[in-house]
């Protein structure tokens, strides 16, 4: 059975809808707001179903599995939500809820959070963090995502806590000391804070997850593994240099979306952005590098052997091809060196023409998308096997960068 509470919210939305739709003026306006308010009245029945509490519970579980606590779990528009104040009250914090400007601050183990109604942005002791859903107000009561729970948190407890769905909603607070996920990680819920003012430099390792990408014939290799590891070491190597922030849009074996990576290169105000990926072809013979840059001219005839998801076939409207327009010589700029090099270095292949990259739409600093290899191809597998083929082909992108960094310097 699922209990129901009425969102005063939602309530008072409506009613301003109504009021809003009430007002064309005429002899019928009468009859119009009469039978506006009660198709209002009828959404008010609808919505007071919108916000549902889980039959569920979340139990809470201490680090040696003994029940704590138990959560009521509400849920708004398929978001499940907590009460701030149940929350509070199980690490024996408090909280002051300025109504007004709808800002909550909660004191917890000596640290200070501060969320906002309706901002997905909060600060840990001035440090931002970012939750999947904006805090809500439920009757009157502050909620927050689950995601406050398991993200959150566990940066002010300083251990790790999961939450498990397989036996109903537990949440099982640890031992285990939280380490804090890398800070430079898109897929950490942080944006990292622009302090250095360094050359920033965005590594954006291809696929992840459940999307692979494309695979050796033996499936040994994939590509989604392959650009990780290279990413990793170019964030090795370039941490190491002198006033370059490297960043990667992806640390782990993760799924994220096109826009979820173009938006953390973007909100980082990335100065140059490389996109990492390895080729397939039905075509035995295809092999060696392609360079692409992202411009506005749609890429026509595009062969079998390109991922579908990269290319575009539609052509984008005007307005989506200003920031592409804005850095195309930039771009073009570093897929010359990527392509210099990685021929100096023994690699064939060639600097592709323009295409549209679905994969840097909105992209709003130079970027560059480099395909090093054919996993189809047999020549090209021997070189992928070489035991040092990740190390160097990492500095030689490593080095692209920076030459195109030295390149804007002078
Ligand atoms: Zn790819």
């Amino acid at each position: 059975m699922r209990s129901v509470i009425q969102d005063p919210r939602l309530k008072t939305q409506e009613a301003k809808e109504s009021r809003r739709a009430g007002e064309p003026e005429g002899r019928f306006s009468g009859f119009l707001v009469f039978w506006l308010s009660l198709l209002a009245c009828v959404l008010c029945l609808v919505s007071s179903s919108v916000v549902a509490e889980d039959s569920t519970p979340l139990r809470v579980l201490d680090a040696g599995g003994e029940e704590i606590a138990s959560l009521e779990v509400l849920e708004i528009q398929e978001v499940k939500y907590v009460l701030l104040g149940e929350v509070k009250e199980l690490f024996s914090g408090t909280a002051k809820y300025e109504r007004l400007i709808g800002r909550v601050t909660v004191t917890m183990r000596g640290r200070k959070i501060i969320l906002t109604l309706g901002q997905h942005q909060l600060k840990i002791d001035g440090e931002e963090y970012v939750l999947s859903n904006p805090p809500t107000s439920i009757s009157g009561k502050v909620a927050v995502p689950l995601d406050f729970l398991t993200e959150i948190l566990p940066n002010v407890i300083g251990k790790r806590i999961k939450l498990d769905q397989s036996q109903g909603w537990i949440l099982q607070l640890s031992r285990e000391p939280f380490v804090k996920k890398d800070e430079l990680e898109a897929d950490s819920h942080t944006i990292p804070e622009l302090v250095s003012g360094g050359f920033r430099v965005i590594i954006d390792p291809g696929h992840g997850g459940y999307d692979v990408g494309a695979k050796s014939k033996d499936g040994l290799l994939l590509e989604g593994d392959l650009t990780l590891k290279i990413g990793q070491r170019m964030r090795k190597l370039l941490a190491a240099e002198e006033g370059v922030d490297v960043y990667l849009t992806r640390s782990a074996d993760k799924y994220m979306t096109t826009a979820e990576r173009v938006n953390f290169a973007n909100k980082l105000r990335g100065h140059v952005y490389l996109s990492i990926h390895f080729n397939w072809s039905p075509s035995q013979r295809s092999r060696g590098f392609r360079v692409y840059v992202n411009s506005n001219r749609m890429r026509l005839g595009t062969g079998s052997d390109l991922e579908a998801n990269i290319f575009s076939r539609v052509k984008p409207a005007s307005s989506e091809l200003s920031e592409a327009k804005r850095f195309l010589s930039q771009s073009k700029r570093l897929a010359g060196e990527v392509t210099n090099r990685l021929r100096s270095e023994g690699l064939t292949g060639e600097e592709d023409k323009e295409a549209f990259l679905a994969v840097m739409d909105n992209l709003s600093m130079p970027g560059v998308l480099v395909e090093l290899l054919y996993l189809s191809n047999p020549q090209d597998l021997i070189i992928l096997s070489r035991p040092d083929f990740i190390d160097s082909v990492s500095q030689v992108l490593c080095d692209s960068i920076l030459a195109f960094r030295a390149d804007l310097e002078l």
